[in-house]
């Protein structure tokens, strides 16, 4: 394709032209040097922004640094983070994403150092006029100077870039260690584990630094650092117990978090939690679609089966029983609880309501968190302050204690062992019949269009459907939501064919990722996108009303 010249010439000629015309630019420019591309232009000046490609080819980036597809994503996430801040101010939106640095469609390096950014750009039209000058400005000018700068090798802070490269590198080496040392997670010493507020991602200032007990220390080699040490949490069941607000549910959000790596100045940069952990919670109101919660359900009022159980309105523990069947079943190896958003009864019965109600239909959580782990090597780590009944049956329990942890397990096994608080009623956790899903029923074409949008973190469009992802609680960002959306129709349309399980379909899913990265999704399109997990995703379509499976 050929380049033309003058970009800002072709904008100033169109001054004062009705708005549909700034469709003429579509295509390539050459501006100064720097390759723009028009990818796409917003029919009015309302719609969303139109969107740009800018290609920098001599960025000059050393070649040590974009050796590895690690080392290339947090090179990306460094310079996007660059080009955010050179074009603050402006309306230029640069999808950079907060603390995690995920493979993201707005800004990739290749192995030759070349870098594609993609930003979204609002085309000035008051009156739907076409606004020539100040478009000229803007996409001749501002754009490509800040690409110039915030991409270029010799204009970057080279350290900063490097730090932020071996900060990433660091802690892909500490998660790649868990498993072998068999650990779940690793919390660094001096690490910062709370956050400014609910809505402040940033960390908290003069907050307690993180500090463990000795005899869970262990000291893990990374590649830039050294070696770290920290709380390791071992395989297993581990209690997180402690006081109301000595900082517990902190930690276990530090955990969740710990899947993905996290930018220098976080404070989380060295916690890092096994890529298949999973966080749980109780979601009443959920649609659920022939799950098995037989393990967790033995019967109900109305007679239905629990091990083919399917409801669009979901009860506090129906749904956590459904989260934790379905999560187990994408693959999830560690699952993380917190008793401020469980299902009370899903989790407890404790002696005195054993013998009060003796038909409970409920299997409480209490007595398939040992099987879970000997069966199906399933670890559980779980916030609990409330109920002394899990003392008994962690193999590690942790006590926060004005934030910083001490090791508390020889104390609560004598507790335990001093008297039975509760009868034991269930052993071992139930065989769960894999589900097949019904590709048809992942179609998102609704009025004979397709679509896939993500309305922000919390909802995704996906054809006649709305998608309430609310208590997905380890989604990052609306980008992450619109890579769950692609990723669905993507299952829908050749992975799952019918007759392949969801979970053998997840790992096609997770194989197409690997080969072919951000381009699976996107399939030559060109939007905002960031890598999901296939537990994600997995929780996305467990909550699409319409789907159907395959009996
Ligand atoms: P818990 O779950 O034990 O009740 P939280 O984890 O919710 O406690 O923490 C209670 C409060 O303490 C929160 O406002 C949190 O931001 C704050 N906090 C947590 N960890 C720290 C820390 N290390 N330093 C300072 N404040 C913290
Ligand atoms: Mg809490």
């Amino acid at each position: 394709m050929s380049r033309r010249d003058d970009l800002a010439a072709a904008l100033r000629s169109l001054d004062g032209a009705s708005y549909g015309r700034y469709k003429s630019l579509s295509g390539r420019w050459d501006v100064s040097g720097i390759d723009l591309e028009v990818l796409r232009v917003q029919a009015d000046p309302f719609a969303p922004p139109s969107r740009v490609r800018l290609t920098v080819d001599d960025t000059g980036i050393p070649a040590d640094l974009v050796a590895t597809p690690d080392r290339r994503r947090a090179l990306a996430g460094f310079l996007l983070r660059g080009l955010r801040r050179a074009l603050r101010g402006t309306p230029v939106h640069v999808d950079a994403g907060g603390p995690e640095v995920l493979e993201r469609s707005a800004g990739v390096v290749d192995a030759g150092g070349a870098v594609t950014v993609e930003v979204g750009v609002p085309f000035p039209g008051p009156k739907r006029r076409v606004l020539g000058k100040e478009a000229a400005t803007l996409l001749g000018a501002t754009l490509p100077d800040a690409a110039r700068t915030a991409l270029s090798w010799s204009s970057v802070d080279q350290d900063a870039a490097r730090a932020f490269v071996e900060t990433v590198e660091d802690a892909v080496a500490l998660r790649g260690a868990l498993a072998d040392r068999g650990l779940v997670a690793f919390v660094a010493d001096g690490a910062v584990l709370p956050r400014r507020s609910g809505v402040d991602d940033r960390p908290m200032e003069a907050a307690t630094p993180f500090g463990g007990p000795s005899s869970l220390a262990v000291t893990l080699e990374t590649p830039n650092a050294g070696r770290v040490t920290g709380m390791g949490v071992p395989d297993g069941v581990t209690l997180i117990v402690g006081g109301g607000y000595h900082g517990k549910s902190t930690l276990l959000r530090a955990l969740e978090a710990g899947v993905y790596d996290h930018v220098p100045g976080d404070g989380r940069e060295q916690v890092v939690t096994r890529p298949d952990a999973v966080k749980l919670r109780a979601e009443d109101g959920r649609a659920v679609i022939h799950d098995d919660v037989s393990a967790f359900v033995a019967h109900l009022p109305s007679g239905e089966p629990t091990d083919d159980f399917s409801t669009t309105n979901a009860s506090g523990s129906t749904s956590q029983a459904a989260s934790t069947v379905e999560a187990v079943e994408a693959g999830a190896d560690v699952l993380l609880i917190d008793e401020d958003t469980s299902a009370t009864n899903m989790m407890i019965r404790d002696g005195r309501m054993q013998q009060l109600i003796a038909t409970e239909p409920l299997v409480p959580f209490v007595e398939r968190v040992r099987p879970l782990h000997a069966e199906r090597g399933v670890s559980t780590v779980l916030v609990m302050g409330g109920s002394g009944d899990y003392l008994g049956v962690a193999d590690t329990v942790v006590m926060m204690d004005a934030y910083r942890a001490s090791d508390v397990t020889a104390r609560a096994h004598e507790i335990a062992a001093a008297g039975p608080s509760r009868t034991v009623e269930h052993t071992g956790f139930p065989a769960v019949a894999p589900r097949v899903v019904d590709p048809a029923s992942l179609d998102p074409t609704a009025k004979g269009k397709r679509r896939v949008t993500a309305r922000g973190r919390d909802r995704l469009t996906f054809g006649e459907d709305d998608i309430d992802l609310t208590a997905v609680e380890q989604i990052t960002d609306r980008s992450q939501v619109a890579g769950i959306g692609r990723a669905l129709a993507l299952l829908g349309d050749g992975v799952l064919d019918g007759t392949i399980t969801l979970a053998e379909g997840l790992d096609l899913l997770d194989a197409e990722l690997g080969r072919r990265g951000l381009e699976a999704l996107l399939d030559g399109r060109s939007e905002d996108l960031a890598r999901p997990r296939r537990h994600e995703v997995a929780a996305a379509l467990n909550r699409l009303r319409s789907l159907r499976l395959r009996t």
